[in-house]
């Protein structure tokens, strides 16, 4: 089902509850209002099924429809003037009138907003006019006690229906806004962190770190000679790869590691309150278990992983500084043979350690 049409039949699905318990109760409001003027019998059939027929119809005829937000909308229309005839035909007696019309308008304005009340207005209007040319009835009566009576269940009851309506679009509305925060923060591939999320966590633990005086360490992880596994195995091999090793790094770090994915083949991870000996522990233990694991349908296929670590030193004057030096690590690892852990040598500025590959 094409979205378009999904939103509109879930939009005629949430005003058809209101709709039906709106009209039940009005037809009291209505039948009290019109009973002074003892009207024909075709009024009261045509006043039933207003009460009673015409939610179901209107539902009926959105679901049906190619367009069925564009079916409701006009549904709602329909409503205002139905709502206006009667009022028209009451001779615009006070309560009545107001609790049909204010109800109708709040439904409009709940729905669509100030042009969509706008319309609604028009449309009461017009409503109003033929319902008053059709039974020329008395102007303006006086309200009579049945007529008070019957008309508080319609302001009592509906708004609460409305409300709960609200309540639940509301809810709705928060939920897609976790999932989506959630969405923008996620690498689709592997379920981790993307590489946005990480550098902000990055920044905060660094803060963490200089004020809360907190031994952090961060590794920055690269998969060996990543293009050769997909030149040849395949990119969909590759992704494999990829996300088998976002599961073992969730696996095997703590809940508090914050792990994500840099981009490419390279991760990245945060080790909050984590000596630099206790993170060289880990990530060599977890680069052994990438190193000997054989895969079961490709036994040939061997992943090794290159990673650099660096610790937090008050030498750090930024979250990007300390982040070079991880990177600096793993330029390390790479350049002195691959499939190892190194760790970060802050006395050695960074440019001395460049070499014009990586310049
Ligand atoms: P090195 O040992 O120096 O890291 O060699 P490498 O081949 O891993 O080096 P490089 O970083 O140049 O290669 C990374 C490759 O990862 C290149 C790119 O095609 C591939 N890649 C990046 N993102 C994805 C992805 O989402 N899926 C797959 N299958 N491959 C990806
Ligand atoms: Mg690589």
């Amino acid at each position: 089902m094409n979205t378009s049409r999904h939103k509109g039949l879930s939009f005629a699905r949430r005003m058809y509850v209101p709709r039906t318990v709106g009209l039940s109760i009005g037809f009291f409001t209505v039948a009290a209002a019109m009973y002074p003027s003892h009207p024909p019998a075709w009024v009261w059939i045509a006043m039933i099924l207003n009460g009673y027929g015409w939610s179901h119809l209107a539902y009926l005829l959105a679901k049906l429809s190619k367009n069925p937000y564009a079916a409701e909308r006009r549904n709602l229309i329909y409503d205002s003037i139905l709502g206006g005839f009667w009022a028209g035909a009451m001779g615009l007696n006070p309560l009545p009138t107001v609790t049909v019309l204010s109800m109708m308008a709040m439904n409009n304005i709940a729905a669509g907003g100030p042009r969509f009340f706008l319309v609604g207005c028009g449309a009461q209007i017009t409503g109003a006019l033929v319902g008053g040319f059709i039974f020329l009835p008395e102007l303006f009566p006086a309200v009579t006690q049945v007529q008070v009576y019957a008309s508080l269940p319609m302001l009592v009851i509906y708004p609460m229906a409305i409300g709960l309506v609200c309540y639940r679009v509301a809810l709705q509305l928060s939920r897609s806004k976790k999932a989506l925060e959630k969405l923008s923060t996620t690498d689709s591939l592997t379920g981790l962190m993307n590489h946005g999320a990480w550098k902000d966590l990055l920044t905060v633990e660094f803060n963490n770190c200089q004020t809360l005086n907190r031994q952090n360490s961060v590794a920055l992880i690269d998969i060996d000679h990543f293009k050769n596994i997909n030149d040849t195995y395949g990119h969909i091999i590759g992704d494999n790869v990829l996300k088998q090793l976002s599961s073992v790094l969730s696996a095997g770090l703590r809940e508090s590691d914050l792990a994500g994915r840099y981009g490419g083949d390279e991760f990245c991870v945060i080790l909050p309150d984590t000596t630099l000996a206790q993170a060289t522990d880990v990530l060599e233990r977890l680069r052994r278990t990438v190193h000997e694991h054989t895969h079961s349908v490709l036994p040939d296929l061997k992943v090794s992983l290159s990673i650099g670590i660096a610790p937090y030193g008050p030498h750090l004057t930024d979250a990007s500084m300390w982040l070079h030096e991880a990177d600096m690590a793993l330029y390390d690892a790479k350049s002195t043979g691959r499939n190892r852990v190194t760790s970060a040598r802050p006395g050695v500025r960074v440019c001395e350690r460049l070499t014009p590959e990586f310049e």
